[in-house]
């Protein structure tokens, strides 16, 4: 039950029946409030935040249907019944349409009166209550982000740093089997602040927060930086990295920071999930209303069984060789959701034990 007495406020010209809708609200325990036309009755609307207003369609002045849009203009939560003659049953479809929640044809008996507007306090209970648990959920997930950047990361962060000073000597001599079980915590550390850094990109992602700041942006700038920092990675397994043809029109509406966190996941997959000697290319082409970017690799491929989910949250194929390669199961999801987030898509096509190609899709500038 709402806690305060509801508010009706009955907006008519017809003074005997503002009365009379009045009388019978004012006994069943609600406030009742008048307005004889449009314009006093909007005034009224904010002034008394009305729980539910009942809207006479005919009356000189603003009409009705214009009297129930602004109505809807300052609070859409605001339940409207609308009063109708007999000849106005249009009317008072027109006003359904227009986010009327009910219509009460003239004559109508106080009974009549309290049965719809029971129905339509229950109704705006329901909706508040929605709000209300929605601005909660907001409330948790915002809460959740500071909660795990601050209070996970920081002693995480901690442990990794004495775990260096140990192993740097610091504090005394490490005998090698206690090195090689600190080294082995200080990596499984590693993947652990990995995945607490994809999940925040997550959360906020799905908040809304992160694509902020769209610009019109080359491309080809943000795949090149990105080439660069992932340079070192290919060295291991001599993998050739590299830039290949690129349309002349690469500018695309992008979010610099994002943009990057999306190439970097792509190339570095491209570079994990190869052979040795492997090769990645990324090429960029203008198509008609988007700019593309490719990046190819003749690495181990990924079945057609699997592809349906690679860009599924913590989704990681299952196999022999990348059994020792580690990593979240979030990468793409993040890459999908920044891209989408964009207006643009990723695509997949790969064949086992050939190559992966992905393609991101951008609005052009
Ligand atoms: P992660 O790499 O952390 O497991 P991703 O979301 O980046 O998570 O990728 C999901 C899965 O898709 C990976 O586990 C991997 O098996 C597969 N995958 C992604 N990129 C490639 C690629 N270029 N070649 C082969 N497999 C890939």
């Amino acid at each position: 039950m709402l806690e305060k007495k509801p508010v009706i406020l009955v907006i008519d010209d017809e003074e005997s029946m503002r009365d009379s809708c009045s009388q019978a609200l004012t006994r069943v325990g609600f406030r009742a409030e008048t307005a004889e036309d449009g314009s006093i009755g909007l005034e009224k609307v904010k002034e008394t935040k009305p729980d539910l207003v009942l809207i006479d369609l005919k009356m000189p002045g603003i009409s009705g249907i214009d009297v129930l849009e602004k109505v809807k203009e300052i609070d859409p939560n605001i339940i409207s019944v609308v009063i109708t003659g007999y000849a106005t049953v249009e009317s008072a479809v027109e006003a359904m349409k227009k986010g009327a929640y009910d219509f009460l044809p003239k004559p109508f008996t106080p009974e009549e009166l309290r049965i719809i507007i029971n129905r339509g306090l229950e109704r705006r209970e329901l909706i508040l209550e929605t709000e209300s648990l929605r601005k909660e959920k907001k409330l948790i997930e915002d809460n959740f982000i500071t909660m795990v950047s601050h209070q996970l990361q920081s002693p995480l962060v901690a442990i990794q740093q004495f775990f260096e000073v140990i192993l740097g000597g610091m504090v005394g001599e490490v005998q090698e089997k206690q090195k090689e079980m600190i080294t082995r915590s200080r990596d499984r550390m590693d993947g652990l602040l990995k995945l607490i850094d994809d999940w925040l990109d997550v959360a906020r992602l799905d908040s809304g927060q992160i694509v902020d700041n769209i610009e019109p942006l080359s491309l080809k700038k943000v795949i090149k930086k990105i080439i660069e920092d992932m340079r070192p990675l290919t060295q291991d397994d001599n993998i050739s990295l590299e830039l290949g043809s690129c349309s002349e029109n690469d500018l695309v509406q992008g979010d610099k920071e994002t943009l990057e966190q999306v190439f970097s996941n792509l190339i570095t997959n491209a570079i994990r999930y190869n052979k040795p000697k492997g090769k990645v290319v990324i090429t960029i082409k203008e198509n008609e209303d988007f700019i593309s970017a490719e990046v190819k690799d003749t690495g181990i491929g990924i079945a057609k069984e699997h592809l349906p989910f690679i860009f599924d949250q913590f989704y990681r194929v299952k196999r022999g060789e990348d059994h020792k390669i580690k990593g979240t199961g979030l990468g793409l999801s993040i890459a999908k959701k920044i891209v989408e987030a964009h207006g643009g898509s990723v695509q997949v096509s790969s064949e086992l034990g050939k190559g992966s190609s992905f393609t991101v899709l951008l609005p052009k500038a």
